[in-house]
């Protein structure tokens, strides 16, 4: 008998999250993503180049952009489904210029089908894959020996599941990216009834998101967050001064309340980025949310110095946009490097979001933000609640599970030992806990 994970991406590093999860003589997939930092550096110095852009797979894992199939070769063959979590880039990125290697279909809910498809248009790629969109709390047969099981989780984006994997050997859970939200502000809560159901039948593995083990906190709702901005939106005075708010494009929730609390400011609303464009149809499309009935949209980049020039009277408007993290190409960066937006002195600024602590993004928000204060505006910094597990999500999640073995992922040394002392603290033994790097074959 073989129960056996194959780590390909994402152990003991932050991106391109995706294991090998092999039964016996078949095989199936947990994500596919990008390593967003690689897959920047690589797709900028490319352009700075003006080189045009190999996007082949062979490239690209080169370029440390996705996962190293290579390391897996001799069980291409073997894999029978590719099941992605959810729609975040570091998790379903790769699919697009890796999974045409393999002979299976991709499972994923509906939003993240939809996201998927959006981003083959964009890269103008064919799969010969089929995708398999699966609701939330549902499960499908893989092959008389694999069934997987998609439970429905919270996180920062749409239809997220802890994906279990039942075999005769027992089941596998995959919790990579989620928190315990009990006061979502759009889908269900967590799914805690079949969670434990499944920690009292018995759990052989949980691969579990340690990104913030170290934080000795529950992880505040959404719903918090949605406080936060209605102090900062409807708490503020903001009359006479124009409203500009910058968060996650394929965070839907947080976009929704956004929406909600613009129209009791009885402001003009308008969404303005592609990516923002993007992810807000992939919600409409989905059945999740519709906010484009209730929002003007300004799409593309080339479009924005007219539609600010159309402007007349900015005051009576909240512009959502892109650039929370400061990158160069999007819309609030370009609106303050480009003069495409005149500022006056005390509008509001809000970044509904936290800095992703890489270097780029320190480095392009500490100028923009920089930028913005020479304007003289209002800023309004971290409006925001994460969607990772901290320290006592992740204990719950444990003790919900009582996993036999513990495979920390998405997260640097510092993390994964962080959530070693957790499960320590919580009465497993050392043997029990497994930190691995990527390439490593673990029997369970
Ligand atoms: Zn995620």
């Amino acid at each position: 008998m073989t129960l056996q994970i194959i780590t390909i991406g994402g152990y003991s590093e932050i991106g391109r999250n995706c294991t090998l999860v092999r039964v016996d003589d078949e095989a199936i997939i947990l994500d596919m993503g990008l390593h967003m930092d690689n897959y920047i550096a690589y797709t900028e110095e490319r352009e700075e180049l003006h080189t045009e852009k190999d996007m082949s797979a062979d490239t690209l894992i080169k370029a440390g952009a996705v996962p190293n199939i290579y390391q897996v070769q001799d069980l291409w063959l073997k894999v029978k489904a590719i099941c992605i979590s959810h729609a975040h880039l570091d998790h379903v990125g790769a699919v697009p210029f890796i999974s045409n290697k393999f002979k299976a279909d991709i499972h994923c809910t509906k939003y993240t089908a939809e996201v998927l498809k959006t981003i083959l248009k964009d890269e103008k790629i064919t799969l010969r894959n089929n995708i398999v969109p699966h609701h939330v709390n549902s499960r499908f047969k893989v092959s008389k020996n694999i069934t997987v099981e998609f439970i429905n989780i919270t996180h920062s984006i749409p239809q997220t599941v802890i994906i279990a994997v039942h075999t005769p050997y027992g089941t596998l859970i995959y919790a990579n990216d989620f928190k315990l939200d009990n006061a979502p502000t759009l889908g269900e809560k967590p799914n805690f009834k079949r969670l434990k159901q499944l920690g009292e039948q018995g759990v052989k593995a949980l691969i579990v998101d340690s990104l913030y083990a170290d934080t000795p906190m529950k992880t505040p709702s959404e719903n918090i967050a949605k406080e936060m901005l209605k102090d900062v939106l409807l708490g503020v005075n903001s009359k006479g001064k124009a409203v500009i708010i910058t968060t996650f494009s394929s965070h839907i929730a947080r976009l929704k309340s956004i929406v909600e609390l613009g129209k009791k400011l009885k402001r003009r609303i308008v969404f303005i980025g592609r990516s923002l464009n993007k992810y807000v149809s992939a919600a409409k499309r989905a059945g999740i949310a519709d906010l484009s009935r209730q929002a003007e949209f300004v799409k593309y980049g080339n479009k924005l110095k007219k539609f600010f020039k159309r402007v007349k009277h900015p005051e009576k408007y909240l512009f959502i946009v892109t650039g929370h993290q400061g990158e160069p190409g999007a819309v609030l960066p370009r609106m303050v490097y480009q003069r495409l937006y005149n500022f006056q002195e005390e509008d509001h600024v809000i970044f509904s979001c936290s800095i992703i602590p890489v270097k780029n993004n320190i480095i392009n928000r500490e100028k923009l933000d920089s930028a913005l204060k020479k304007k003289k505006v209002r800023l309004f910094t971290d409006v925001h609640v994460s969607g990772h597990a901290f320290r006592e999500d992740l204990r719950d999640l444990l003790h919900l599970l009582k996993p036999e073995q513990i495979i920390p992922t998405h997260a640097n040394k510092e993390k994964l030992n962080a959530m070693k002392e957790l499960a320590l603290e919580t009465g497993y033994k050392p043997e029990q806990i497994r930190i691995l790097k990527n390439g490593v074959q673990l029997n369970l």
